[in-house]
């Protein structure tokens, strides 16, 4: 037997607001292309949804259309009658004419068409109408930029919101972002209220994909609970393109080809600003980092305990590039089981007005439908440089806002930690590294010995290498002072392709000599990098221990040592 399908919250929104007379205009957004249920898109859906409404689409491309030819015919009538009102010798014309309601040709330029839409929504019947691509008709613009054609376009819509409070009709309008729309449809008096189209969460996905089995007859090489659990932040249109693309195939649906196509519609459809990955490997992978685990672990133990209050909303690491930073973050998301969301600033940041924040607004949508999430923001140092830079008309700071905003969701703590990175600290602004926001800060500076000699160790395991007994991974770590993890990874690259070219099973101590003298290590300011790091560390316990002498000195609030010599001119 078919389970019922559930009504999708935002429907109920919608419903709700509309029953108890709070609002007669929705503004819905988002997701907005997607199924509500398992067959119907947005239109269809609400068009069924309101039984016994005249139903009326309008968008800028296609013009006005129907569901059903009926309800043009009724639509015709019902304008014609009023616009020919007082006018009989209009209506004898129209009465003797021969042409049909069905076949009157309707105006598909937007001030002609919403006049004619208007006058059905206050006809007095029940009149529903969906305007899509809402967007294109007010965009987000100054008053003062705005074509006059627009200025009517939202003068009508924004109408709307008032005055069809008395009637019993209802306009829904559709867009992608909304922060695309003129603001003056999403201020609260203009009675318009905003609703969510979210993605779908675990559970529709799968029921969505028990669907898809049942109606397609599709084959799988995973569990359809496996399928739902790795198509997170994609919607249900976007499950159906993977099957269709997989029946193209003559192949069963399989991991690879989700996580394939998910990393693609992800990229377009965020406009490159953010990448899925499925974190593989655990702390198993990481060399040194103690201190770093530990916390980690501390997490893990917190939220399994339910200790939610414990949990941080945001881990700052500070050091050099190529310190397993990223490494470490998606780590965390294997352990705890969370997805991974990895956003780089300087992707979101630089582009024309307006957009920045539609990326980023439509990013943190996404996010919330992928919790329980680890969000890796790199380059966080950039919304700091980028703020000082002449030209960002106040970008980043609202980029800042948003963020901080985000940040600030109560209900969102255990379930999204954000988990940022930094080689340049004394860049940050001090409203975002607090308490509340980010709660811990840890540097990851570059590698000891022993550290090192765990890296080697995890590199040679990681890439399967077979190790010849003549190679003393202390010895090599003692040669490679100052290197990084991932110039330690270039380097067992390195032994290992040499070691392949002649012919070796084994990777050597000649091999790694060779690829030592090959590869030099290309971090520079390390010493500054770690002062300014530790600088920035919020609690001493979490400072390796070697380190902990200088925490205390800049505990003492001494002047910066990387701003002292920048004022002096030392590079
Ligand atoms: P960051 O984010 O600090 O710039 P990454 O985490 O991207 O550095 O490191 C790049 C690569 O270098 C990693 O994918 C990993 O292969 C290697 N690497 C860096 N640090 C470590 C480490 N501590 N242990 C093992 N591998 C490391």
């Amino acid at each position: 037997m078919t389970k019922k399908q559930s009504i999708p919250r935002f429907i109920e929104e919608i419903q709700h607001k509309f029953t108890a007379g709070i609002a007669n205009v929705f503004l819905v957004h988002f997701n907005i292309a997607d199924y509500v249920d398992h067959a119907n898109t947005l239109p269809d859906y609400l068009a069924k949804w309101f039984k016994g409404y005249l139903v009326i689409f309008y968008d800028r491309n296609k013009g006005i259309t129907f569901p059903l030819p009926s309800m043009k015919k009724k639509f015709v009538e019902l304008v014609m009658k009023q616009e020919l009102e007082g006018d009989p010798l209009a209506q004898a014309a129209i009465g003797e004419s021969q042409q049909k309601p069905e076949d009157v040709e309707l105006p598909r330029d937007p001030q002609d068409a919403l006049r004619l839409i208007d006058m059905a929504l206050k006809s007095g019947q029940k009149v529903l109408t969906i305007i899509g691509y809402a967007e294109t008709l007010t965009p987000n613009a100054d008053m003062a930029s705005l074509s006059s054609e627009d200025r009517n376009n939202l003068v009508a819509l924004c109408s709307w919101g008032r005055d069809l409070m008395d009637t019993e009709s209802i306009a829904i309008l559709v867009t992608g972002s909304l922060t695309d729309v003129h603001q003056a449809l999403r201020a609260a008096s203009s009675k318009i209220e905003a609703v969510e189209f979210p993605l779908p969460d675990f559970s529709e996905r799968g029921s969505f994909i028990e669907a898809l089995i049942k109606a397609r007859g599709v084959k799988l090489n995973l569990s359809p609970t496996e399928f739902a659990a790795k198509t997170a932040g994609l919607s249900k249109v976007h499950i159906e393109d993977i099957v269709l693309r997989a029946e193209e195939m003559k192949a069963p649906v399989c991991s690879d080809l989700i996580t394939e196509r998910k990393a693609d519609i992800i990229k377009s459809e965020y406009a490159d600003v953010c990448e899925i990955v499925d974190p593989t490997y655990g702390f198993e992978a990481v060399g040194g980092l103690e201190h770093v685990k530990e916390l980690f672990l501390d997490i893990m133990e917190f939220l399994e305990k339910g200790l939610i209050d414990l949990t941080p909303k945001g881990v700052l690491l500070v050091g050099p590039p190529g310190t397993g930073k990223t490494l470490i973050a998606q780590a965390l998301a294997k352990v705890l089981g969370f997805n991974f969301l990895s956003f780089t600033l300087s992707k979101i940041l630089g582009k024309y007005v307006g957009e920045s924040e539609r990326n980023m607004a439509r990013f943190f949508l996404l996010a919330r439908t992928l919790a329980p999430l680890i969000i890796f923001v790199d380059e966080f140092d950039q919304l700091g440089l980028s703020r000082e830079a002449s030209g960002d008309s106040g970008v980043s700071s609202r980029i800042f806002q948003q963020l901080l905003t985000f940040m600030s969701e109560s209900e969102l703590r255990g379930k999204v930690i954000m988990v940022f990175a930094t080689n340049r600290p004394d860049l940050l602004d001090a409203a975002i590294v607090r308490p509340g926001r980010i709660d811990k800060v840890l540097m990851v500076g570059v590698p000891d010995e022993a550290e090192r000699v765990e890296i080697f160790r995890v590199q040679l395991e990681a890439k399967r290498a077979k190790v010849a007994p003549d190679l003393d991974l202390k010895k090599i770590a003692r040669a490679t002072e100052g290197y990084t993890g991932a110039e330690i990874e270039r380097l067992v690259t390195k032994a290992m392709e040499t070691a392949t070219k002649e012919g070796s099973e084994e990777v050597t101590k000649k091999h790694v000599t060779h690829a030592i003298w090959a590869i030099n290590p290309s971090t520079k300011n390390i010493e500054e990098m770690t002062l300014a790091a530790l600088k920035m560390c919020s609690d001493k316990d979490l400072v390796p221990e070697k380190y902990r002498e200088y925490f205390d000195k800049a505990a003492k609030k001494e002047e910066p040592i990387v701003t002292a010599k920048r004022r002096r001119g030392v590079k």
